[in-house]
C-alpha cells in the first residue's frame, strides 16, 4: 500500500448496534396492546427508573463516580412537582411546568451534591451522597407545612394528552427514550470519551487537556435534572408520596442496575434497570427478598461476568484476533496527521529543582529542546527523568527554577492546561481505557480540538457531528501513521504491550504537538519494533516537532538523537551530541559502563 493511501474509515456495524434498540422500542410501543394494567404499572416504573438511571449511568458507568445515593434527586423532583401542582404554597402550577421545575431543582442539587466529587475520591464521595439522602428525607419529614410530613402529599395527574393509564405510560416511555437518546449522544461524543478517560486513565485525560472539574459539573447537572424529572413522574405514579417511599433500597437498585448492565454502556444498564424493576414483581413471594436478590445478582455478575450484560452481548469483542501481528508505521502519513505550516518551537528549562521532603528528585536541571530535533534524556534509574517530564507536563510544581516556551515564561499550572501549549506525552506505563476501542482511545487525544459545546453534543447537533467525523478521521490517520490502523475497532485491553506503546504515540499525535515527551517508549519492544519506533520518532521530529525522549536503550538514543542530556542523582551530568556523550568519561563510568 502506498504511504499516502488511507483505509476507508471503518464505521462500526450500525445494524448490530441498532437492532436491540428497535426491538426495545417495538416492545415498548406495543405494550398497551396487552391491555394489562398491572404490567402497565411495572412498565411505567421501569421507564421512570430509567430516566433517573440514564443520567446516573453517565456518572457511575462512564465517569466512575460512586454516586450511590442518587435517590434524593427523585425525592426532590417528586415533592417539587407534587407541591407546585397542589397549589398549597402558591397558586397551582400546570403539572407539565411543575415537571420542568423538578428538572431544574434536580439540576441545581445535582451540582451541589456533585461538588465534593471534585475533591473527594471514591468512597468518601459515596458517603457524602448517602449523607445527602438522609438530609433530604429528614427535611421532607420535618417540613410538614409544605410536604405534609409523614402523612404525605398527593401526587399530580398529568392532563391531556397523557392522562393516567396508558397515556401516562406513553409519557414515561417518551421521556425514557429521550433520556436514552440524550445520554447516548453524550456517550458517543468527545465528552463521553473524556468521561471514561477520567475514570480509567485520569493522567492521560489531563495530558490530553481534559478539565475534569468542568466536565463533571456538567454531568452532575444533567444527571440531577434527569433525576428530578424522574421524581415528578414517580410522584404521579405513586398518586400519594410520603418520605418513606424513597428507600435506601431504591438507591441500591439504581446503582446495581448500572453495574450489572456494564460500565460504559447504555444498552446494558437499560436492560439492567428493566430486569431489576420487573424481577421482584413477577416473583411475588420474592418481594420481601428483593434486597437479598439484588445483592446475590450483583455478586454473581461481579464474579462471573465483570463486564456485566454489555460484555455478555458484545459479540464483536470476542472475535479472535490475528496471532502474529506486525506494527508497520507509515511515517509518510505524518504530514497529514500533524498538519502543515509548523513553526519550530523551543522549550528551555533553567535550574529546575523539585524536592520531595528530603529527596532531591531533580536538583538544578537545565534543558533545551528545539523543534525539529530529538533530544535524548538518559540516566540511571531514579535519576529524575520521569520527574522532569512530570514538571514539564504540569504534574509537579517545581520548588525552584523556570521554564520558557519560545522565550515566554511557561507558568506551572494544572496538567490539563498543557495541551493548549501543544505539549503531548506518553507514559512509562501505558495509560489506556481497556473497554474502549483503540480508535476511541486515540480520539481522546484530540478532545480539545472539538468545537461543539456539551449542549450541542447532548442533542447531536451538526457541529457535534462534524467534531466526531473530524476526530475519527484524524485518529484513523494517526493510527495508520503508527501502524495500528488494522486494530482500530479492537478493545484496547486486547492489545499487546508493544502495541499499546504505539497507541499512546498515536494519541499524543492527535494534539498535533509542538512538543512530544516520550517516557521509555521502547521498553518491552522487540529489536525490530525498536528500529521501527526509532524511524517513526525521527520522522515526527522532521515534521518540526520537538521530541524529548527518555530511554534506556542506548543504541536507540545514540542512533536517533540530535542531542543528549545525561542526568544523575537529579543533576545534569553531561549534555552534548551523541558522539560527545559517548566519549564522556564520567558518563561512561557512571551509566554506560565500560
Ligand atoms: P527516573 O529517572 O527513573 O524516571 P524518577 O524521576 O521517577 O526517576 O525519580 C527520581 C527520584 O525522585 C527517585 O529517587 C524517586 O524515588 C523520587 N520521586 C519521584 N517521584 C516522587 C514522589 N512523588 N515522592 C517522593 N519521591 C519521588
Ligand atoms: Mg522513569
Amino acid at each position: 500500500m502506498s504511504d499516502q493511501a488511507l483505509p476507508a474509515p471503518a464505521r462500526p456495524l450500525r445494524l448490530e448496534g441498532a437492532l436491540p434498540w428497535v426491538v426495545l422500542a417495538a416492545i415498548g410501543l406495543a405494550l398497551p396492546l396487552l391491555d394489562d394494567s398491572y404490567i402497565g404499572v411495572i412498565a411505567q416504573r421501569a421507564c421512570i427508573y430509567w430516566v433517573l438511571s440514564a443520567g446516573l449511568n453517565l456518572l457511575v458507568g462512564f465517569a466512575g463516580q460512586l454516586a450511590i445515593g442518587w435517590v434524593p434527586m427523585l425525592t426532590l423532583g417528586a415533592y417539587t412537582t407534587a407541591v407546585l401542582t397542589a397549589g398549597k404554597v402558591m397558586p397551582a402550577w400546570n403539572p407539565y411546568l411543575a415537571l420542568l421545575a423538578a428538572g431544574g431543582m434536580g439540576a441545581i442539587f445535582g451540582v451541589i451534591v456533585g461538588l465534593p466529587a471534585l475533591r473527594l475520591r471514591t468512597f468518601y464521595f459515596a458517603m457524602t451522597t448517602l449523607g445527602f439522602t438522609t438530609i433530604v428525607t429528614q427535611v421532607a419529614l420535618a417540613w410538614t407545612d409544605v410536604t405534609g410530613g409523614g402523612v404525605g402529599t398527593p401526587g399530580p395527574d398529568f392532563p391531556w394528552p397523557f392522562e393516567p393509564g396508558w397515556g401516562f405510560y406513553y409519557f414515561c416511555f417518551l421521556l425514557a427514550a429521550l433520556a436514552t437518546w440524550i445520554t447516548a449522544n453524550v456517550a458517543h461524543s468527545r465528552f463521553g470519551r473524556a468521561l471514561i478517560a477520567i475514570r480509567d486513565a485520569e493522567v492521560a485525560a489531563e495530558a490530553s487537556g481534559i478539565a475534569k472539574p468542568r466536565l463533571l459539573v456538567l454531568v452532575f447537572l444533567l444527571a440531577g435534572a434527569l433525576g428530578g424529572v424522574a421524581g415528578g413522574l414517580f410522584a404521579s405514579l405513586q398518586s400519594y408520596i410520603t418520605p418513606d417511599a424513597f428507600t435506601f433500597e431504591m438507591s441500591v437498585l439504581f446503582f446495581i442496575a448500572i453495574l450489572i448492565g456494564g460500565r460504559g454502556s447504555i444498552l446494558g444498564p437499560v436492560l439492567g434497570t428493566i430486569i431489576l424493576t420487573a424481577l421482584p414483581e413477577f416473583a411475588a413471594p420474592l418481594v420481601q427478598w428483593s434486597t437479598f436478590l439484588y445483592a446475590a445478582l450483583l455478586l454473581a455478575i461481579v464474579l462471573l461476568i465483570p463486564g456485566g450484560i454489555a460484555e455478555l452481548i458484545d459479540f464483536r469483542g470476542r472475535r479472535p484476533l490475528e496471532q502474529h501481528r506486525e506494527i508497520a508505521p507509515r511515517p509518510g502519513l505524518l504530514p497529514r496527521v500533524l498538519g502543515a505550516g509548523r513553526t519550530p518551537a523551543s522549550m528551555t528549562l533553567h535550574d529546575i529543582r523539585l524536592h520531595f521532603g528530603g529527596v532531591k528528585a531533580i536538583d538544578g536541571v537545565d534543558l533545551d529542546v528545539r523543534g525539529g530535533e530529538v533530544h535524548g534524556l538518559i540516566g540511571p534509574n531514579g535519576s529524575g527523568k520521569t520527574t522532569t517530564l512530570n514538571v514539564i507536563s504540569g504534574y509537579y510544581r517545581p520548588t525552584g527554577g523556570e521554564a520558557r516556551l519560545n522565550g515566554a515564561p511557561l507558568p506551572f499550572e494544572a496538567p490539563y492546561t498543557r495541551a493548549a501549549h501543544r505539549i503531548a506525552r506518553t507514559f512509562q506505563t501505558p495509560r489506556m481505557i481497556g473497554d474502549a476501542t483503540v480508535l476511541e482511545n486515540v480520539m481522546i487525544g484530540g478532545t480539545i480540538d472539538g468545537q461543539a459545546s456539551f449542549a450541542e453534543a447532548m442533542l447531536s447537533l451538526p457541529r457535534s457531528r462534524r467534531d466526531e467525523a473530524a476526530l475519527r478521521e484524524a485518529a484513523l490517520a494517526a493510527l495508520a501513521a503508527v501502524g495500528l490502523d488494522g486494530l482500530a475497532e479492537v478493545r484496547a485491553d486486547r492489545l499487546q504491550h508493544s502495541e499499546l506503546r504505539f497507541m499512546e504515540i498515536a494519541r499524543a499525535l492527535m494534539l498535533r504537538p509542538a512538543f512530544l515527551l516520550l517516557d521509555e517508549p521502547a521498553a518491552g519492544l522487540s529489536a525490530e519494533e525498536i528500529r521501527r519506533l526509532g524511524a517513526l520518532i525521527t520522522a515526527i521530529s522532521r515534521e518540526g516537532v520537538a521530541v524529548l525522549l527518555v530511554e534506556h536503550h542506548a543504541d536507540l538514543i545514540f542512533d536517533i538523537c540530535d542531542r543528549v542530556t545525561v542526568l544523575n542523582l537529579g543533576k545534569v551530568l553531561a549534555a552534548g551530541t551523541p558522539a560527545e556523550i559517548r566519549a564522556h568519561r564520567e558518563v561512561v563510568s557512571a551509566y554506560l559502563g565500560a
